[in-house]
């Protein structure tokens, strides 16, 4: 048996989770989230040594902090998350990216860390996060062995055709403009975990897969290889996002520069925090509120809502039609686990496809639930599985050491 600490670095916030491998059983779990608040306090929500879960407000500016915090809950043999540390074996990281050269997990060195700095540039919101919980976990644990799982790795085996953008084929040989597709390690487990569901192998399942969280992507699996994702070159491209736009005419932006002169790092910064459905509805990214108000009877809301379903709906077609139909739909992620209104908007009018969900069954597939919620004799199966990243990172990571 070996312990494996699995560590997720976000923009605001840190998830932590402690495996008992190979039996997966979570010994420690919680996160730091609100990093670099205004009022310089953020928040630390942990599973106590009863189970219990345990709020602690923390002064803590960055992320090297917050990851000095989590090593001394784990540590605290009174008011800690365990009665004492265990010998950790590895610590996995998430990585967003990993360019052409990390196919699979990989051993960090100072080489990696060197190659990760160079390629910062290609997700410069989230990869300079990534290394600085890399170095404080370094710093905390300099023995152990420290292993990056990528979230572009999986999809390295996805068709050239679909892979590549229709731009002068120069710009990919000499800059790498490619479509890389991100949520990769949430997708390897989904699709495991659909087969399971399906009691099905995985190479014999069109799956078309959902994550629907603060970022959003959608992945086409025909016969367990990746068809096509919607996320790009950089997780801007696809979906409506929280405040992420996803796809729209690129010329929008050249036009914005020239008209409402907006330089490049504050198109940046629009379409990455400012747009999707905060941007839409004037309210905020979050699924529940932007429902809530829907219900309340705000237009903006409703129409945050319906853009978000409409797009989403546009690819499952599209997806579709790449692989001649669908086995299962699977939903997973904030929105996709907990958002019934969501999922049934997106399946409503599809029946000609075999698409069918079970209004019943639906609503009760909430708040962590997994399930199958389509009409019954209805051929597509709609899982709602709730995302693991973390245990997908823990496997990987065991399989590695
Ligand atoms: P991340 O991508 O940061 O991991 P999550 O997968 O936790 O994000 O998803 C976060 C989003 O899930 C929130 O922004 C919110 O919109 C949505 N969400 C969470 N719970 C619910 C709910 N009960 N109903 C609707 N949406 C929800």
């Amino acid at each position: 048996m070996k312990t494996i600490l699995v560590i997720n670095t976000g923009s605001s916030s840190v998830k932590f989770k402690l495996f008992n491998m190979p039996g997966e059983a979570v010994l420690a779990s919680g996160l730091v989230e609100n990093i670099g608040a205004n009022d310089g306090l953020a928040g630390c929500i942990r599973q106590g040594r009863d189970g219990k879960p345990v709020r602690e407000k923390l002064s803590c500016a960055d992320h090297g902090e917050a990851i000095s915090h989590i090593f001394r809950v784990l540590a605290d043999p009174v008011n800690g998350s365990m009665a004492g540390l265990p010998e950790i074996a590895a610590v996995g990281h998430r990585v967003v990216h990993g360019a052409e050269r990390f196919r699979k997990p990989v051993r960090i060195t100072s080489d990696v860390l060197e190659y990760l700095e160079a390629i910062t540039p290609l997700a410069p919101l989230h990869l300079p996060l990534n290394i600085a919980g890399i170095r404080a976990c370094i710093k905390q644990m300099p023995d152990t062995a420290q292993v990056a799982c990528f979230d572009t790795a999986f999809f390295h085996s996805m068709p050239v055709a679909s892979s590549l953008y229709p731009l002068p084929y120069e710009w990919y040989e000499t800059y790498g403009i490619r479509r890389y597709g991100f949520h990769g390690i949430s997708y390897e487990y989904l699709v495991a975990e659909a087969a399971s569901l399906l009691s099905r192998p995985a190479d014999e399942l069109k799956i078309i897969a959902c994550h629907l969280g603060n970022g959003c992507s959608i992945t086409a699996f025909d016969r367990g290889a990746v068809c096509d994702t919607s996320m790009g070159f950089t997780p801007l491209e696809g979906l409506m996002m929280g405040t992420r736009s996803g796809s729209f005419d690129p010329a929008v932006v050249f036009y914005m520069m020239e008209h409402a002169e907006m330089s490049p790092d504050a198109l940046m910064d629009a379409l990455n925090r400012k747009s999707g459905l905060a941007g839409i509805s004037g309210i905020g990214n979050d699924m529940r509120e932007i429902v809530a108000a829907k219900k309340g009877g705000s237009e903006r809301a409703a129409l945050a809502f319906d853009m978000f379903v409409r797009i989403l709906k546009k690819y499952i077609g599209a997806y579709c039609f790449a692989m001649n139909g669908a086995d299962a739909i699977v939903f997973a992620g904030g929105i996709g686990e907990n958002a019934p209104e969501v999922r049934e908007a997106v399946l409503e009018g599809l029946s000609f496809a075999g698409i069918e969900a079970d209004p019943v069954k639906n609503r009760k597939t909430t708040d962590g639930r997994a399930g199958m919620v389509q009409k019954q004799n209805a051929p597509v199966r709609i899982l709602v599985i709730p995302a693991n990243e973390e245990l997908m990172i823990a496997r990987c990571v065991f399989a590695h050491i």
